[in-house]
This record gives C-alpha cells, structure tokens and sequence, in this order.
C-alpha cells in the first residue's frame, strides 16, 4: 500500500474523513502524541488500526470525540464528576472512562465492557472528526512496543506502507499520551499519567494514584489500564535512570564514557558531559522533557546507542507522566546514586 503524507489543511482533511468513512485508518496529529485514527463503532476499522499496530488485541482504544454531546451515546451511564471534569479539562489531554453502551464493539475496547474517551483540542483533530461524523478509536501511531510518534516523520518511519494516508500537523505540544481516569462519585483513580496533572485534578476531586503507574506490575497482577501490563516506549539500547543530585548524574555518565554510553540531558548538563548528549529538558522543565521525551528515545536508536543514562525526573506536574514513560522504557531499571 501507499502511504501519503500530506499537510493538514483542507484538502488532506477532506482525503482523511473519506478514508475514515469508508473504513481506512489515517494517522492524524493531537496534542499530545500522533494518534492512528479509524471508525470506532465498526469493528472491522477497529482491527484494521491493530494489524497496522501490531498491537495485542486485550490492549483497548480510546475514542476520540469533538463535541460533548458525542459522549453520551458511547456510555451507559456518565457520572456527574466526569462532566464537571469534561467542563474543566475538555478539549484536552483528559481520558475518562465509563461504562460502554451497547453502540461500542468489543473490537475497539480490547474486549471489556468499559471505553475510554477523550475530546482532542488540536484543530486537525477536530476538524477530522467533525469532517469524517464519526467518534473516532485512536491509539498512538507507533508500532506496538517502540516510542509514540511526536512528529509526522515518526510515524512515517513505523506505519509506512501499513496505511493510506499520514496528515502532518507540526510537532505535539505536550509529548506524552493523554492522562487516563477512572471516575467515581467523587473520586478519581489515576491509572496513567498525562498532561492534566494530578495537581490540576486535585483542584476538583480526590484523586488517587493506580500502583501501577510508578510500580511494575507483580506477576499475574490485574492491570487496570491494560496498556501499562506490556513493555512500552522501549528503543534498541538500554535505557537506565541514575537516582541522585545533577552533581553525581554528571560524575557517574562521565565516569562511563570509556564504555561508549549516552545522555539524555538538558543543555547546560550537556556542556559538562563528555559523552554524547541527547537534548532533552532539566531539572523543573518538565514541559520542556515531555515534548522531547520520545524524540529523545528515537534518536537513541538512530545514532545506534547502546547505554543511556537519563537523571530521574521530579514526579511534580507533567513530570510524573515523564517518570512513568521512563520507567517503562527503561523495564523499571533504576540505579540510586
Ligand atoms: P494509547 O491509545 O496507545 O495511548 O493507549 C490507550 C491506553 O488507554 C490503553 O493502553 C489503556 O491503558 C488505556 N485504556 C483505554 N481504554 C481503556 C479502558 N476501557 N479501561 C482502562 N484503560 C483503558
Ligand atoms: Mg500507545
């Protein structure tokens, strides 16, 4: 098959919404990662964004709507907080998770009998959704297993070929995948980190963090978010996370530089290293580390390094969300300095 790459304006929105009606997955930029977006409510669609994926098909899609009032035929029952958190945070980088109507196949939901849905804020997401009519499943468009696309090259790299049509909207703005809720009455369990911050939660209800976002998961332990049961984000070399101050992350990487590692570092902590330097934020530039965070783990791969060292990120704000796709590419390898 083809792959075309095309902008995101008008004429590659219209080719999307016609792919996507006539059942064809389209890679489509978000806010937060490239999502590889298809028919939600037809299963076929569903399993087409697996095969292109290669994704394990218990791993469920979140649904991808333009206007609340989408919401309500995809649930069976919409608690009143999820509304006051849709008010609050949508369009946004906010999943929530209800109970699922009978109008939502299992082929999107992995199986269960709850959907995860979320209202994009990036224009091209929008416009594609509105355009195509449909709630659309999208998961982040990476071949299961390496890092989330942040750019339209990325998912070049690992879909072409494998789909139609890829529209490039620009770099994300926020880097990671959504923040992903369970809601109850008057509570809500996180179960991955994202953009809308535990803090950002908390300013509206309590919330709770699931023990699988920064712990691996025991084996024959029950993921409540499935996506978290598998490796993830992983590049070809070793990533391992060095616990402790800026002045022992620097002695420690420079300490091992005869061994050929990498860093992935802020600027300033790059002139200091004598190792070969991914840029990526520092300590309290969290935005900054999660907009960079999976071109960081691409680029490892493309200039074929084995080792690389990344200093443990704060879990404040957006920083938890990176502390937990670091752990994930690193199979939760952490050494305490
Ligand atoms: P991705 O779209 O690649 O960012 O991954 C979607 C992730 O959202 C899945 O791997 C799950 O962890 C989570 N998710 C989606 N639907 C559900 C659901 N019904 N219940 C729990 N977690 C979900
Ligand atoms: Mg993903």
């Amino acid at each position: 098959m083809e792959t075309k790459l095309l902008p995101a304006d008008s004429a590659g929105i219209a080719l999307a919404a016609r792919l996507l009606r006539e059942g064809q997955v389209v890679g489509i930029p978000t806010e937060t990662v490239y999502g590889l977006a298809a028919n939600a409510l037809d299963p076929e669609a569903a399993r087409r964004i697996y095969s292109a994926k290669g994704r394990p098909s218990d791993n469920p899609l979140i649904v991808h709507i333009a206007a609340l009032e989408d919401l309500y035929p995809l649930t069976a029952r919409c608690p009143r907080l999820a509304e006051t958190l849709a008010a609050a945070f949508w369009p946004g980088p906010l999943t929530m998770i209800f109970q699922k109507s009978g109008r939502v196949p299992p082929a999107t939901t992995g199986g269960m009998d709850t959907v995860a849905v979320r209202m994009p804020s990036h224009p091209a997401a929008q416009a594609v959704i509105r355009e195509s009519g449909l709630p659309l499943a999208a998961p982040s468009a990476n071949l299961s297993g390496k890092p989330s696309p942040t750019r339209a090259s990325h998912v070049y790299e690992d879909m072409n070929g494998r789909i139609p049509l890829i529209l490039d909207g620009g770099d994300c703005a926020v880097g990671v995948e959504s923040t992903v809720i369970a809601v109850g009455e008057d509570h809500v369990r996180l179960l991955r980190p994202g953009g809308i911050t535990v803090e950002m939660l908390s300013r509206h209800c309590r919330v709770e963090v699931d023990g699988g976002v920064l712990h691996q998961l025991r084996e024959g332990e029950k993921a409540l978010s499935p996506g978290m049961k598998y490796k993830h984000y992983a590049p070809n070399a070793q990533v391992i996370l060095l616990d402790g101050t800026e002045e022992d992350f620097l002695r420690y990487v420079n300490a091992h530089a005869a061994e050929g590692v990498f860093a992935m570092a802020s600027r300033a902590e790059a002139a200091r290293l004598v190792v070969p330097t991914l840029p990526f934020g520092g300590e309290r530039e969290e935005t900054e580390q999660a907009r960079r965070l999976f071109d960081c783990l691409r680029e490892c791969d493309e200039k074929g390094a084995r080792t690389v060292y990344v200093r443990m990120p704060d879990a404040r704000g957006v920083g938890l969300a990176v502390l937990n796709r670091l752990l994930r590419a690193a199979g939760f390898t952490v050494i305490k300095l």
